[in-house]
Order: C-alpha cells, then sequence, then structure tokens
C-alpha cells in the first residue's frame, strides 16, 4: 500500500519496467482504498494516465532493458 497517488503510481510504473506481463495482466491502475485510506494497485479498470502515456512513448519498454543490463550486471 501507498500513502500517496504520487508513490502508487511510481510503484506501479516501476512494477510494469520490472517484469513482464502478459496481455491483460499485471496492475494497470492505484486506486485509494477505502478501508485502509492509502493506495493500492489494481490490475483491473482503466488503465492509469501516466503508465498508458509512458507505454505509448515507450519509456516503459527503455526502462524495462535498462533494468534487464542493470540486473545482468549484478548478477556478473
Ligand atoms: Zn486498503
Amino acid at each position: 500500500m501507498y500513502a500517496s497517488l504520487h508513490l502508487a503510481e511510481e510503484a506501479l510504473i516501476a512494477a510494469r519496467t520490472r517484469f513482464h506481463f502478459s496481455a491483460g495482466n499485471g496492475p494497470v491502475a492505484v486506486y485509494l482504498c477505502d478501508d485502509c485510506g492509502q493506495f493500492h494497485l489494481t490490475s483491473k479498470g482503466k488503465m492509469n494516465d501516466r503508465l498508458a502515456e509512458q507505454m505509448k512513448n515507450g519509456s516503459i519498454d527503455l526502462q524495462k532493458e535498462a533494468n534487464w543490463w542493470m540486473d545482468k550486471f549484478k548478477k556478473s
């Protein structure tokens, strides 16, 4: 859970750059939880605008590739 919308969006975008999700899977949006008053990620609903934008302009793919190289570098 995340204390602010901004943090939740950062986590959402980070998750999309770190893990491979098949089409229709993985978190796509954030929402304010009625129970705890914090933000959660969700795989349901309309895609988050910031995420959609970053997927469209290719920065998710770029970051994904950068993470892949970073992991490779750390392991070797
Ligand atoms: Zn909650």
